[in-house]
């Protein structure tokens, strides 16, 4: 059983019967025979059936969120969002089923012509800190693209998941074509990983897990996305509007109380603009609204689980040199916004993934010394860079090793842009217009025009 708590009370929410290895092998079976009929039916067939799924999830969108707020602790304004977003990837989905197309390719003796095929089945494993978006940015392609989806959510919230399945079946999707299996990583995560009928694995959620994945899907040769972790810098240059940087930096990590994978949790600043910045950046900070995730009014909730406060606790001493925030007493996995100030570049709070409330600030001399601490991670997943000099933008853009870049602003994922990581934050991209492709196998055909 799961047992699904509230983080911000932590009240049992539901239970939820945990899927066992027995149940991936009756899920695969249904999903391959869903899937045969899916591909066979007409794009046009398959792109409205999306948008209904779409339809659906608007037409419940409300609903959802709470449910999200009420799992996952996040804030209402975020919930929504979320959900939203879950309707737009579906409808941006749909929009590619009658445009995936392949190419003719000139060849002597004949015609040549590349086709997309679908994959068969495919398992998406989502983490808690975004179980609608991350679940929907696996499924939502690899449906379009013809393929059936089992989808296994995180052990904390699989509630947002199963409905959405729901969801699915009242828009007239097959049976089977889209199922959820919560359960545990190391069983029915990992029956998904192993078993021959899946075709390919989009995994979300830690590097330690994403490396393991990585090696139990080379024993099939099996397709493999990984969506990793993330310890983004934040580059403050002098030549920036820094009151405007230092303003923007609380919500770059605090948004879903840190635990986001883009979270630019490395702040670098330029020495000549340091104590400026920590001056505006000081009461930013504190005037972040910390508390019930259901009211509208709140920017940041609590951790997800007593584990996640206990790890984020350990990053950071109690006697540590930092800027504070407030959190609520009391029951839930509250922890305070926190800018630790006197912490060695390559300290545990500098590049590992904490996963809350908390990033460093560090202060750099020059362009070359911002591009070195950028890069002394092993992930590479976003970044920021604030300079009014775009020919700084662009040298910093191109030396910084991560796959997803923003100049003056925080902005990182958009279902219409491709994201995914460098180094150990992943390997892959999902979204964008190549979505669908990643769902598919090229198959090359040549018909001869002598015989
Ligand atoms: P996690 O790795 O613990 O779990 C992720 C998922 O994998 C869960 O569904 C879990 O049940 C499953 N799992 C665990 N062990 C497994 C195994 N042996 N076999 C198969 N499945 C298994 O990660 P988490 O703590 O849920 O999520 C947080 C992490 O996700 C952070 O590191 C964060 O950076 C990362 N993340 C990355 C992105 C991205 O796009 N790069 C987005 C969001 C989160």
């Amino acid at each position: 059983m799961l047992h699904v708590l509230n983080p911000a009370t932590e009240e049992v929410v539901a239970t939820v019967p945990a899927a066992t290895r027995e149940d991936v092998d009756t899920a695969v079976a249904r999903a391959a025979a869903a899937q045969q009929g899916w591909a066979a039916a007409a794009p046009a067939d398959r792109a409205r059936l999306l948008r209904r799924f779409a339809a659906q999830v608007d037409e419940h969108r409300e609903e959802l969120a709470r449910l999200e707020v009420r799992e996952a602790g996040h804030v209402l304004g975020n919930a929504r969002w979320e959900a939203g977003n879950v309707r737009d990837l579906l409808d941006y989905a749909a929009g590619g089923v009658e445009r995936l197309t392949g190419r003719q390719i000139p060849v002597a003796g004949g015609l040549d012509v590349t086709l997309h095929e679908p994959l068969g089945v495919i398992g998406v494993i989502a983490p808690w800190n975004f179980p609608m978006p991350i679940a929907a940015w696996g499924t939502a392609p690899a449906l379009a693209a013809g393929n059936a989806v089992l989808l296994k959510p995180a052990e904390t919230t699989p509630l947002t998941a199963l409905r959405l399945a729901e969801l699915a079946l009242e828009a007239g999707l097959p049976e089977g074509l889209f199922q959820v299996l919560p359960g545990e990583g190391p069983v029915a995560g990992d029956a998904l990983v192993a078993h021959p009928g899946v075709a390919k694995i989009v995994f979300t959620g830690s590097t330690r897990v994403g490396k393991q994945i990585m090696a139990r899907c080379a024993d099939r040769v099996k397709r493999v996305t990984l969506e990793l972790g993330g310890k983004s810098p934040n580059i403050v240059f002098a030549d920036a509007d820094v009151e405007a940087a230092a303003l923007a930096t609380p919500m770059s990590f605090l948004d879903n109380c840190g635990q986001d994978c883009c979270a630019r949790t490395r702040i670098l600043v330029q020495r000549s603009v340091y104590e400026r910045y920590m001056e505006v950046l000081a009461p930013a900070l504190a005037s972040v609204v910390v508390g019930d995730p259901a009211d509208e009014k709140t920017q940041m909730g609590p951790l997800i689980s007593r584990a996640q406060l206990e790890r984020v606790r350990a990053y950071v001493p109690a006697d540590a040199a930092a800027l504070r925030g407030t959190a609520p007493e009391g029951p839930g996995f509250w922890f305070p916004p926190t800018v630790l100030t006197g912490t060695a570049a390559d300290a545990p709070a500098a590049v590992e993934e904490v996963f809350g409330p908390v990033a460093v600030v560090l202060p750099f001399d020059d362009e070359a010394d911002a591009v070195r601490l950028a890069n002394a991670t092993d992930y590479g997943l976003s970044g920021s860079i604030w300079t009014r000099d775009v020919g700084r933008a662009l040298r910093v853009g191109a030396a910084v090793r991560a796959g997803n870049l923003s100049v003056n602003s925080h902005s990182s994922v958009r279902y219409t842009t491709p994201f995914g990581g460098y180094k150990q934050s992943g390997l892959g991209r999902e979204l964008g217009p190549d979505a669908l492709t990643a769902f598919t196998e090229t198959k090359n055909v040549f018909l001869s025009t002598e015989a």
